[in-house]
């Protein structure tokens, strides 16, 4: 499969059967906690990167055998750059009735084109980190030109003219988004676009910035509490879209589903013969790179591995010693 990855076990959308539309780290951000490291081509330009017949020929061979909750548009890079987005969607709605799901740092929202191909989606996720242009290019870094009180008020009159589910994601970065006045700013354009959930996110795996650094759980408890009722924290791996509600306790590999377990094994196998990134993880193991870091976000919560940060900057994950 070159496109279709998992079904990734989710938290906040149970299965997820993903499809990746861009190449490798083709993004309009370059995020300081992006677990990806750094974007390679920051652009806004969009591209047919792949061909629609090609991906819905996979989803025909996957779909009838695999048990999902949701067909997930996300991958390694930012999916509302795929110039068809809305084709696509609409002929996975003709295929399968499993809801579709679009994740994205909403950079593209105020362009009313990406608006209306998003509409035929059954949950959009949009990112918000910041309120004012000064934090937003400290924590997003984006294409040139971007201002992030389009993006809001794109999000904004998507939210007034759609009818699937929306929730917002914010990701809180310490040193950079975490302000009294920032996350007030940041309320009230939340309370403006009304979305059904807020997400929280920090950053918890290692980050394309090492000065990226978390909040602890009391502090995301107090943004939880700013940002009122429908705010709910959850863990991230800092690559948009994959993440999992906080564990109550550590997950470990044999304890979860089957599929997750041989995942991790597989994994692990490879972290014991050598140091990875994430992307010789997926590489090596002919894996989506998203499968790849929900495998070693779980190893890593299960104490199984740990990171190194080398001179280049990369993060590289090693297997700890077990007796
Ligand atoms: S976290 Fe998402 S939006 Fe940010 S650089 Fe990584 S892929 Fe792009």
């Amino acid at each position: 499969m070159k496109y279709v990855f998992g079904p990734v076990p989710s938290r906040r959308l149970g299965r997820s059967l993903g499809v990746d539309l861009v190449p490798y780290k083709h993004c309009s951000f370059d995020c300081v906690y992006c677990q990806l490291g750094a974007t390679r081509h920051k652009t806004v330009e969009r591209k047919r990167f792949v061909d629609i017949g090609d991906v819905i020929s996979e989803l025909e061979l996957v779909v009838p055998h695999v048990r999902a909750d949701y067909i997930t548009m996300s991958g390694s890079g930012e999916p509302t750059l795929f110039l068809g987005l809305g084709e696509l969607i609409q002929r996975i709605k003709r295929l399968t009735e499993i809801p579709v799901a679009a994740i994205t740092n909403g950079s593209l929202m105020a362009c009313p084109e990406v608006r209306e191909e998003l509409l035929g989606a059954d949950l959009v996720i949009p990112s918000l980190d910041a309120a004012t242009q000064d934090v937003f290019e400290k924590i997003n870094r984006p294409f040139p030109g971007i201002r992030i009180e389009d993006i809001a008020r794109g999000i904004e009159e998507f939210s007034a003219e759609y009818s699937g589910k929306l929730w917002i994601e914010v990701m809180m970065v310490r040193g950079i988004n975490d302000s009294e006045d920032e996350i007030d700013r940041m309320w009230s354009a939340l309370k403006l676009i009304g979305a059904e959930k807020i997400q929280l996110n920090t950053v918890e795996r290692p980050p394309a910035e090492a000065f990226a650094r978390p909040l602890s759980r009391a502090e995301m408890e107090r943004v939880r509490r700013r940002f009122g009722d429908r705010a709910e924290l959850i863990a991230a791996s800092g690559i948009c879209g994959d993440t999992e509600k906080l564990p109550d306790s550590p997950a470990r590999i044999g304890q979860d589903k089957p599929e997750k377990g041989a995942g991790c094994e597989r994994v692990l196998e490879l972290l014991r013969r050598r140091p990875c990134t994430v992307h010789d993880i997926a590489r090596g193991l002919g894996m989506n790179i998203n499968e790849a870091a929900k495998f070693v976000g779980i190893l890593m919560e299960g104490g199984l591995v740990s990171t190194q940060r080398r001179e280049d900057g990369e993060a590289y994950f090693v297997a700890n010693e077990t007796n």
